[in-house]
């Protein structure tokens, strides 16, 4: 018998696994997506998200695991049938149709008739903001304008998954934050569930319900985007989600102070699965440390250093100091925080809330902190 929570899951795998020779692409994973939600698969290069997109899609066909859609096994059902739509980084455009025939070619093909098919792709067409150009051959289209011609054709036959895999990497930075609006709108508007592939944070952090952090074939971490920026677990999120100041020391039982070569870090209050002794690493993110005067606070007196450079972006400051050990660490505040900007080159002190910090255990990939 299925309880309610689990029958609004719209996609299940279950310890899925891909291995090509002796190289395990995707290792024994098993995820979750509810109906309706925008999941991100984030990782590096390599780390396995289009391998499992592609397996949900069922383009690759699985070593080892299952896969559940709309409560049915998929496992070893064909791509047509799985009930998917699929927007990739190559529009995949007809290049000889117009945008009309580009977008009617799905429906055609499931023979829907001519009058509906009219309507239906100027109403894509409306809602992507496109219709002037019906009439237009895809070379004649920006490549912004394909790529949503490419959205317009997947969502025109109603699916009720949609699969990205990187469809904005092609675009410049610009239009591709202007088509992050645009497709969690669409996502909004029409309710469809969403897997989205990307290896860039910042999209990530924007677009997504969830991020799936993927690492050599793993789930390594996966919760909403903020508990996942600022909560990471271990320190390929810390590290791999914005940048933070790291700092590996020792930890002696029962301190509450990492030993560092800057000297001693206050910790925040100890949590669960963190580590007890031994050697440690804190993570504080740019935007909870702040710049401070010297002597003026009581209690920790913070980390003196010097100011390196500091450069304002809209609403804040980036601040990129040098500890005495040489130490790079990047401070970042409102603009309106600091009332008189120090100058480059001042001796300046840098201090955090003990619990902004976010003790993690060490890990052989990140050996310089
Ligand atoms: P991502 O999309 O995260 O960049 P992929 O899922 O495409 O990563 O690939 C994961 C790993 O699997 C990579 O090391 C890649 O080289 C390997 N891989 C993917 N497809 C194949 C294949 N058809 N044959 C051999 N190795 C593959
Ligand atoms: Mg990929």
């Amino acid at each position: 018998m299925t309880n309610i929570e689990e029958s609004q899951d719209m996609i299940r795998v279950n310890g899925l696994t891909r291995i090509y020779g002796t190289f395990t692409a995707l290792d024994n994973v098993d995820l979750a997506v509810r109906r309706g939600e925008f999941v991100t698969l984030l990782g590096p290069s390599g780390s396995g998200k289009s391998t499992l997109l592609n397996l949900i899609s069922g383009m690759v066909q699985a070593t080892a695991g299952t896969i559940e859609i709309d409560g049915h096994d998929a496992t070893n059902l064909p791509t047509n049938r799985r009930g998917l739509g699929m927007v990739f980084q190559n529009y995949a455009l007809m290049p000889h149709m117009t945008v009309f025939e580009n977008i009617a070619f799905p429906l055609q093909v499931r023979r829907v008739p001519r009058a509906e098919i009219e309507t239906r792709v100027h109403e894509v067409l409306k809602l992507i903001q496109l219709e002037h150009v019906v009439q237009r051959k895809p070379k004649q289209l920006s490549g912004g304008q394909q790529q949503r011609i490419s959205l317009a054709r997947c969502i025109v036959y109603r699916p009720s998954i949609i699969l990205m895999d990187e469809p904005l990497g092609a675009l410049d930075k610009k239009l591709r934050e202007d088509m992050q609006l645009e497709i969690k709108r669409l996502h909004a508007e029409l309710g469809v569930t969403m897997i989205y592939v990307t290896h860039d944070q910042e999209e990530a952090l924007a677009m997504s319900d969830r991020i799936v952090l993927m690492r050599k074939g793993r789930i390594e971490q996966q919760g909403a985007p903020e508990a996942l920026y600022s909560r990471p677990d271990t320190l390929f999120p810390a590290d791999f989600l914005g940048s933070s100041t790291l700092s590996a020391g020792g930890l002696p039982a029962g301190s509450r102070q990492l030993d560092t070569p800057h000297g001693g870090l206050p910790l925040p209050a100890a949590r669960e699965g963190e580590p007890e002794a031994g050697e440690a690493v804190l993570m504080v993110r740019p935007e909870s440390m702040r710049l401070v005067s010297e002597g003026k606070e009581g209690g920790w007196p913070g980390l003196e250093a010097t100011l390196r450079d500091s450069i304002v972006l809209g609403s804040y400051v980036r601040h990129f100091l040098d500890l005495a050990d040489g130490k790079r660490v990047i401070v970042q505040e409102p603009s309106g925080a600091t009332r008189r900007r120090p100058e480059r080159g001042a001796q300046v002190r840098v201090r955090w809330a003990a619990e902004d910090g976010r003790l993690l255990p060490t890990d052989p990939d990140f050996k310089e902190l």
